[in-house]
């Protein structure tokens, strides 16, 4: 039997791991069957505890742009780990990869290193916070800035999957402060800040979401956004945790000209090891202890592996062409999907830009959290399954984006667009 010794692993990690894993979208529940563990995985394959290989489409959910094990990134982390893990002291790599971040971003001065994506939202709403004087915050329906509670009010990802947008657990208290807007609607947003006027510190925003799929900002939303947060004394925080050294070396920024005051990174920015950041103008990062009265910490921030990794990470990105490399395989990938799903008359939608792109089996165009979550889930486990068992693997439930690597050849969208042609005949 195929998935046998994951199975057999699945069953003793449930004993003693709640759900049998260390983040709840890992577990299958939304597709069912059984979490394949990986053994190893190397460019743009992972091969699973029953010796299978699967051409590979989350990667890591982001983090893997060049691929696994990517030997510039290996190498340095080897090098480093000979010298010593941790410190808590200050080294000289976290101003290397600081200058580094620094230069590919726009409209960004300083930056602060953190552990994970989370780490990263709750410290820039806390910046924020204290920048502004002001308690509220809005955050878009379907937008997933991690597990902090300010962020579990309608979040999307594995939140929606699991049927828990709003977790218990986050107090009344702390959810009154956070104002639901719906993505690519302007004038709702507008309404809000009227309603909340003077109390809103920051809009959080995935300026191209990917935690209900990927969705991209219709035109002139960002920079509605931009408009309203100069007019209202409110901070514009990107979180592109997802989308940073992603889309572009200077992310959303960069691609769609629009400038945020606080910008959050992760995933790429850690290349593989875990690693967070957000960075903003020398204004707003004054405001930072040890400077200035916002305290954020870290016992293993800035830690040399995790630094090593990024900074050889972002080295190759900031040379050489992955972004266009990866538009244009990810523009071939769409083609074909979507050739031959019409072929097979499977109603379905698209949505793409850059690396990331999405299938939602729906009639109507995806735009925001509502429309995304009128696809057909039963479709979505059958494309998904089909996928698996032919050695596709894409993300496990219909509410994630999928992450191209630059490891993929041609051959591999190929292999991935037959199996899909194969699958679409039983949707
Ligand atoms: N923000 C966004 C946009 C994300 O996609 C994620 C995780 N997928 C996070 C924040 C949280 O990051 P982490 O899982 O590293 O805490």
């Amino acid at each position: 039997m195929e998935y046998k010794r994951s199975s057999a692993l699945f069953t003793e990690a449930q004993k003693v791991i709640p759900g049998g894993v260390n983040s709840p979208v890992r577990a299958f529940k939304a597709v069912g069957g059984t979490p394949i563990f990986v053994k190893e995985a190397k460019g743009a394959y992972i091969i699973d505890e029953d010796d299978k290989q699967y051409i590979e489409y989350i990667n890591s959910w982001g983090p893997m742009i060049l691929g696994h094990a990517h030997k510039p990134v290996i190498d340095a982390v080897i090098e480093k780990a000979k010298k010593g893990t941790s410190f808590g002291m200050p080294t000289e790599i976290e101003t290397k990869i600081a200058e580094l971040a620094v230069s590919m971003v726009p409209n960004i001065d300083m930056i602060r290193f953190v552990n994970s994506g989370t780490e990263a939202c709750m410290s820039a709403v806390r910046l924020a916070r204290g920048f502004t004087g002001k308690d509220k915050i809005i955050k878009f329906a379907g937008c997933y800035h991690g597990h902090s509670d300010s962020f579990l009010i309608q979040a999307g990802s594995g939140a929606v999957t699991f049927g828990s947008p709003n977790s218990p657990g986050v107090t009344a208290g702390t959810a009154k402060d956070t104002l639901l807007a719906r993505f690519n609607d302007l004038e709702n947003v507008k309404e809000i800040i009227s309603q909340n006027e003077g109390e809103i510190s920051c809009i959080i925003i995935e300026p191209v979401a990917g935690n209900m799929g990927c969705i991209p900002p219709v035109a002139g939303f960002l920079e509605g956004l931009r408009t309203l947060c100069d007019a209202h004394n409110i901070l514009l925080v990107f979180d592109e945790v997802m989308t940073g050294f992603r889309l572009a070396k200077g992310g959303v920024q960069e691609l769609l000209g629009v400038n945020a005051d606080i910008v959050c990174f992760g995933k790429v920015i850690g290349g593989g090891l875990p690693v967070g950041a957000f960075a903003a103008r020398k204004e707003i990062m004054h405001h930072l202890a040890p400077i200035g009265p916002v305290y954020q910490a870290g016992t293993l921030s800035g830690n040399p592996l995790a630094m090593a990794a990024g900074f050889a990470m972002l080295q190759e990105l900031n040379t050489g062409n992955v972004f266009q490399s990866l538009h244009d395989k990810t523009e071939y990938l769409h083609k074909g999907i979507s050739k031959v799903l019409t072929e097979a008359g499977v109603t379905h939608q698209i949505n793409r830009i850059g690396s990331m792109i999405s299938v939602h089996f729906c009639e109507e165009p995806v735009i925001d959290f509502a429309s995304a979550a009128k696809g057909n889930n039963d479709s979505f486990k059958k494309f998904f399954h089909g996928l698996l068992d032919r050695g596709i693997y894409i993300a496990p439930s219909a509410f994630e984006t999928w992450f191209l690597s630059d490891a993929l050849s041609y051959e591999d969208l190929d292999k991935t667009i037959q199996a899909i042609e194969e699958v679409a005949k039983d949707l």
